[in-house]
């Protein structure tokens, strides 16, 4: 079984006397955190503890009981009449700043060690302990009582007296079969919020090379990225081979376009305004729209994906790694567009993963070299060529390829998802492999690009069918990825779909 936790985001309707009481109350919590931070700061030894063992021993340092009359840094000093639940909130948030913070120092102070035994300077600066304290207030078990789907009583710090309060709550309806977490009370913006933490099981087929050598029918829905119109092109594959469904998510150039036009618009309003405030953001509107357009773009995407692979019953979900961003010449709209583009194919890489965990799907990521030059047939060299011009040449970004090796035409974006699909099967059919002639033949070659690639590729078979897309002109790479792709039979037929 394995565990997968949501947070469902319900709105609190409170009157506005009370929004007051959620601040005062969120602020005396950020008081508590940093009493804690400061003791935990005194005796560091606290955080070799389990959490739980830390909290026992943080109590004694400053709660004030019978048995413990004289703490070493009472609580009280601060504040008097803290509910324990309230307390114990507030500790763990502290302890979990702690360790970040300490395991921050302890990198930062062998990073330093390091370079100064090499005889370099180091620079960088050291970590600080929070100047501010901004955490939202855990609510545990004792500090909220009588939840339905429609309200909540909350015990909250009114600013001047602990009191319990009845608050409305509106949005989506907590599910009957999970777990509750404690409830967080979060601010955004001028509205207050409850955020719960759920907890829900679900069964595991195991992990991807388990799955992928033991069970020829696991079904792999394969994704390539893109910038262009096609933001995703999802392709569902059996490990023995067989082509299921494809489909293609569109969209991409209404997005490109509207982003560009707004970074157009905030480029003309820097012309205009010349010189920009220092720590001051300029076009916050614009800006605004850009993040939101992206955010949106990039929830839709991913859910698309997931969706597409939950409807074939894929169990495994692949993307290539994104690679470094390569900057292009052009005006600043065309550049930032670019990188944002870039940067949304990340966030749909970690939105879908996100969502196909909660689908008990597993997602793993190859290596992205390549994937669009290689024949997803032969693995020898594609054309790439836009409709109505010759097949030949290499086009970037064009949407058609051709193969002169086995005569397969097609869907660039199609081939690429199917290219990224073989390469996560092959990883694990690795050891069963002899080193293709291609590689010997390189190896004896020696050739300077050829061998440290070979070296690398060792734990990698990733990059060897990546190689084989190089190699058209040794004309050795049609024998190499027939075996490779034996079992995908009817590809040619597949890849000679229509462009949607
Ligand atoms: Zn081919």
């Amino acid at each position: 079984m394995a565990k997968a936790t949501t947070t469902i985001k319900q709105v609190l309707n409170y009157g506005p006397e009370h929004a007051a009481w959620f601040a005062a109350n969120q602020t005396l919590f950020n008081q508590v955190c940093a009493f804690y931070f400061d003791v935990i700061q005194a005796h560091v030894k606290i955080l070799d503890l389990s959490n739980k063992e830390a909290l026992t021993a943080l109590e004694k340092l400053t709660h004030i009981t019978q048995r413990n009359p004289a703490p070493v840094m009472p609580l009280d000093e601060v504040a008097e009449d803290i509910p324990a639940m309230f307390r114990r909130a507030a500790i763990n948030a502290a302890l979990g700043s702690a360790r970040s913070f300490f395991s921050h120092l302890a990198r930062w102070q062998k990073a330093k060690e390091k370079a100064e035994a090499k005889g370099k300077k180091f620079h960088e600066r050291p970590p600080v302990p929070p100047r501010t304290w901004n955490k939202s207030a855990s609510l545990y078990a004792g500090m909220w009582k009588e939840r339905s789907d429609s309200s909540i009583v909350l015990k909250v710090w009114t600013g001047t007296c602990w009191s319990w309060m009845k608050v409305r709550i509106t949005g989506r309806e907590l599910p009957i079969d999970a777990e509750l977490g404690s409830p967080q009370l979060i601010r955004k913006g001028n509205q207050w919020y409850l955020h719960t933490p759920i907890e829900r099981q679900f069964k595991s087929s195991g992990t991807i090379e388990k799955q992928v050598t033991t069970n020829k029918q696991t079904k792999i829905c394969s994704v390539d990225l893109n910038i262009n119109e096609n933001i995703a092109v999802c392709t569902i594959r059996t490990v023995e081979g067989s082509i299921l469904a494809t489909t293609f998510i569109h969209g991409g150039q209404r997005v490109n376009g509207f982003r560009k036009k707004l970074l157009g618009r905030i480029a003309r309003n820097r012309h205009k305004t010349g010189i920009l405030a220092e720590n001051e953001q300029d076009n916050v509107h614009l800006w605004n729209t850009i993040r939101h357009v992206d955010e949106q773009g990039a929830h839709l995407v991913s859910n698309r994906i997931v969706q597409f692979a939950k409807q074939h019953e894929a169990t495994v979900l692949v993307f290539e790694h994104l690679g470094n961003l390569k900057p292009t010449k052009g005006k600043y709209s065309k550049r930032g567009n670019e990188k944002r583009a870039f940067w949304m194919k990340g966030r749909i890489f970690r939105y879908a993963r996100y969502k196909a965990y909660h689908a008990g799907i597993l997602t793993s990521r190859v290596n992205p070299r390549n994937t669009s030059r290689e024949c997803a047939r032969c693995h020898s060299l594609v054309a790439r060529y836009a409709e109505g011009q010759p097949a030949e040449g290499y086009t970037y970004g064009a949407p058609l390829v051709a193969c002169h090796q086995c005569g397969m035409r097609g869907n660039a974006d199609r081939n690429a998802s199917l290219v990224i699909g073989q390469r996560l099967t092959q990883r694990y059919q690795k050891q069963e492999k002899p080193p293709t002639p291609l590689l010997a033949k390189r190896e004896r070659k020696g050739s300077g690009i050829g061998l440290p690639q070979d070296a690398k590729s060792r734990n990698r078979p990733s990059l060897q069918s990546a190689r084989h897309g190089d190699s058209n002109e040794h004309g050795t790479a049609q024998e190499t990825g027939m075996r490779m792709v034996e079992p995908v039979s009817d590809s040619a037929h597949q890849l000679r779909l229509p462009l949607e």
